[in-house]
């Protein structure tokens, strides 16, 4: 009954004001006013609690927001990929060794995988801030043109510091918190030179082909603390990447013409490559996938060749690939150590 109806019901007794019905009066305002603060009482006591648990709901929502930290976010891929995690809403750490800043993240940290200090202060620094980290995205990454020969050493490590034991530093630095949080992802941006001979770019392809059994192997090792490890290789795509490339220390004459014809090509094949945004699509999926495949192939070229390569006998494709980067044919004179 409301208040009003009290009222009401109290100004029609009063009509008639004997000792009887003024007790009666009383009896009934005492009932009613009790009625009415019981009644308080029980929306305010559902009320309230409410109130708390939807504040709290509202803190432990940010709490449990995912959080993504995303490695070479500077531009390019990258880029694109942490730009699509803020999109969808979740906590995004993204990295460059430079202080410019990454689109519209918020939270920008500096990080050269290379070194293992940067990387432990990275990872620590997610972590005060956030308090955990559900993906680790190890996107950051160079390449370097030149044949084999014309490669040094030095040269070919520094791809393998940033490509492969970059990832391995991020990924042994965050597994321990996954573990504890008996969940997350390690995604790992692998490359069609990962399962392709690229010649010109043996370095590069190698620290790819390294990242894919290492991958793999991972995902073996941690899926039974409810982690995930997913490789993307992703065909050609529309970045920098090219124009960031360093060439071989100790240029040979002898390869000069073919070298520059196929580093034309994969230049032009980036230049009309896929879209960065086709590759940050395909990480959001493996990111939230419940059941996500190990192995992402990204863009019309990757799929055709992955294809080919599988369909076709290995003489077949090999000669295919020699005829798009137009290399050198082998000669004809059989070699005196060889079987008639
Ligand atoms: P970009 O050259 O455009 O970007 C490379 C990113 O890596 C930059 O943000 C750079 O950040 C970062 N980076 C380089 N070295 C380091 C380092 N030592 N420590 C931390 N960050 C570093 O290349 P893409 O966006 O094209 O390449 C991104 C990834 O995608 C790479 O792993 C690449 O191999 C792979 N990929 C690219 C393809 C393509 O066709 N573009 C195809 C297949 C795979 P900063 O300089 O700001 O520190």
């Amino acid at each position: 009954m409301t208040q009003g109806a009290i009222v009401s019901g109290l100004s029609s007794t009063m009509l008639q004001p004997t000792a009887r019905t003024s007790s009666a009066i009383w009896s009934v305002l005492h009932r009613q006013t009790m009625l009415t603060v019981a009644t308080y009482g029980l929306v305010y006591q559902c009320f309230i609690p409410f109130t708390i648990a939807s504040q709290k709901y509202q803190s432990n929502q940010f709490m449990k927001t995912p959080v993504v930290l995303v490695t070479g976010a500077s531009r390019g891929i990258g880029a694109a990929i942490a730009q699509k995690f803020v999109q969808a809403g979740y906590q995004v750490f993204a990295t460059t060794r430079q202080s410019s800043p990454v689109g519209t993240v918020d939270r920008v940290l500096r990080l050269d995988v290379q070194d293992d200090e940067s990387v432990e202060e990275c990872v620590n620094a997610v972590l005060a801030q956030a308090g955990r980290i559900d993906f680790l995205i190890n996107n950051a990454g160079i390449s370097i043109y030149g044949a084999i020969e014309e490669v040094s050493l030095a040269q070919i490590k520094a791809v393998f510091e940033t490509n492969f034991f970059g990832v391995v530093r991020m990924t042994q630095a965050v597994l321990p918190t996954m573990r504890r949080q008996a969940s997350g992802r390690v995604i790992n941006i692998g490359s069609l030179a990962g399962f392709l001979p690229m010649p010109y770019q043996a370095a590069y392809a190698a620290s790819k082909h390294a990242l894919a059994g290492w991958t793999e192997t991972l995902d073996l090792e941690v899926r039974r603390f409810g982690i995930r490890a997913i490789l993307i290789q992703p065909g050609f795509i529309r970045t920098d990447i090219d124009r960031n490339s360093t060439t071989g220390a100790l240029r040979k004459d002898i390869y000069g013409d073919e070298r520059n014809r196929v580093i034309e090509k994969l230049r032009v094949s980036v230049e009309s490559g896929d879209d960065p945004v086709t590759v940050a699509d395909a990480v959001l999926q493996a990111a939230t996938k419940r059941a996500p495949t190990i192995k992402v192939l990204v863009g019309r070229g990757a799929r055709r060749v992955r294809v080919l390569r599988t369909l076709l006998p290995r003489t077949v494709f090999e000669l295919g690939l020699r005829r798009q980067f137009e290399l050198g044919d082998p000669p004809k004179r059989v070699h005196r150590h060889t079987e008639k």
